[in-house]
């Protein structure tokens, strides 16, 4: 028989080489790769917004970034911040600006000095000279509280005179390129000359986190690929624009995962519409998940259950799959401190003897149920091993006390 050579299918490790420090939370260089989120509350509002970040932050966002649109959002920072740290919230607040963020990061000292970094916008800036000037005053200011900023570039408010001047170009070449090539170049350039006006301007290189968003999933593989290639800044990810529910998070998470998964990306934020009074946290748990179903990332131990079929014809299987779901949910605020490595913990709940012993077996601890016409009883499997079969009305129970005892064993103290 030929040997079947399994290619490595872990995710790369390359990420940016340079590492920009946000607060305390350090972003590139090596280090894990960072979920953030964004409030939508008015900033105005200090204690709404502030609640919001808290919420966030709870949720695992380790950065978070609000909206500073006008001169009350500014005004209001300085609070806003207080209220966040007085409350034992310590995830960086990082300030969106566009249009007018070298007014108001001019005019407002005291929120220039609250935010951990800022994001600015190169393509909504001003224009022509006022552009340069524009973008220069908000560098200074950076500079000037040693702040890092975020160069964050988006299709959807690209810089006009670079991408027509591109285009302008692109008409002239002997075969020029489709226009969506041009928009995808014009991106990166923008983005690329941007930073290094900012280094010009004194911004350190290594305060400098470069993005690129556009809401089609090719279209932001193709421009975070030849970003990528280009610098070692780095990289902030995110498909923007993802829209609602399953769409907003598959196409995420189509697009995250390619790139994250060949090395690209040191930062990472999904752009999720919230349902009407959603819930905003969706978006960091969306985010934690990508990194977990990849591999990258543990945040919680994974529950492996298969889909169920006609052999389980009760819905017993389901419901201790989401009872076993909602235990380690329960417990993981007492099992995060006390048990290091347990986000790690890998768990089955499978619904009958197809794929349920196998299952099981590969998991840390798993347990399989009988399915129809099977006898009632349900193994469980910790480390590989058949250890116990359990039966009768209070399998959910007996099996969430197997779980609790064996993450003791293996992450307490003596594991
Ligand atoms: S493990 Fe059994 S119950 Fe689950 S999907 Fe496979 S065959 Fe169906």
């Amino acid at each position: 028989m030929p040997q079947i050579e399994i290619a490595d299918t872990r995710p790369r490790s390359r990420r940016s080489a340079v590492t920009c420090m946000v607060g305390r939370v350090p972003v590139g260089g090596g280090h894990p790769v960072v979920v953030q989120s964004m409030t939508n509350t008015d900033t105005a509002d200090p204690a709404s917004t502030a609640a919001q970040v808290r919420l966030l932050a709870e949720a695992g966002s380790e950065l978070v970034r609000v909206t500073v649109n006008t001169r009350e959002a500014a005004a209001a920072v300085p609070e806003l911040v207080r209220r966040v740290r007085g409350e034992g919230v310590t995830a960086p607040i990082v300030g969106d600006f566009h249009y007018n963020g070298h007014t108001l990061l001019g005019e407002y000292p005291a929120c220039a000095t609250a935010l951990d970094k800022y994001r600015i916008n190169p393509g909504n800036v001003g224009v022509g000279e006022k552009h340069d000037d524009n973008f220069r005053r908000m560098i200074e200011v950076a500079v000037a509280h040693g702040k890092p900023v975020r160069i964050g570039v988006n299709w959807g408010s690209l810089d006009r005179a670079l991408l027509t001047r591109l285009m302008d170009e692109n008409a002239r070449r002997p075969e020029p390129l489709e226009d969506r090539a041009v928009v995808l170049e014009a991106m990166r350039e923008s983005a690329l000359r941007s930073a290094e006006s900012a280094e010009r301007f004194g911004q350190p290189h290594e305060r400098i986190i470069l993005s690129a968003k556009v809401s089609d999933v090719r279209d932001l593989v193709s421009v975070y690929r030849s970003l990528g290639a280009a610098c070692d800044y780095p990289l902030h990810l995110g498909l923007t624009e993802a829209g609602l529910g399953a769409k907003g998070i598959v196409a995420s998470t189509a697009a995250l995962a390619i790139l994250l998964h060949e090395g690209i990306g040191d930062t990472i934020r999904v752009s999720l519409t919230p349902a009407p009074g959603g819930d905003r946290a969706e978006e960091v748990r969306v985010a934690q998940q990508i990194l977990q179903s990849l591999g990258i990332r543990h945040f919680t131990p994974q529950v492996t259950s298969c889909p169920g079929c006609g052999r389980t014809t009760s819905t017993f299987f389901q419901e201790l799959a989401a009872d076993v779901t909602t235990h380690i949910q329960g417990r993981m605020a007492f099992w995060r401190d006390r048990y290091p490595g347990v986000a790690e913990l890998r768990v089955a709940v499978m619904g009958c003897v197809v794929n349920g012993p196998g299952e099981s077996k590969h998991a840390d601890i798993g347990i399989s149920l009988p399915g129809t016409g099977e006898a009632p009883k349900a193994p469980v499997f910790v480390d590989g091993k058949l250890t116990v079969t359990l039966q009768g009305a209070t399998i959910a129970a007996d099996f969430a006390a197997l779980l609790d005892e064996y993450v003791e064993r293996r992450y307490g103290a003596k594991g």
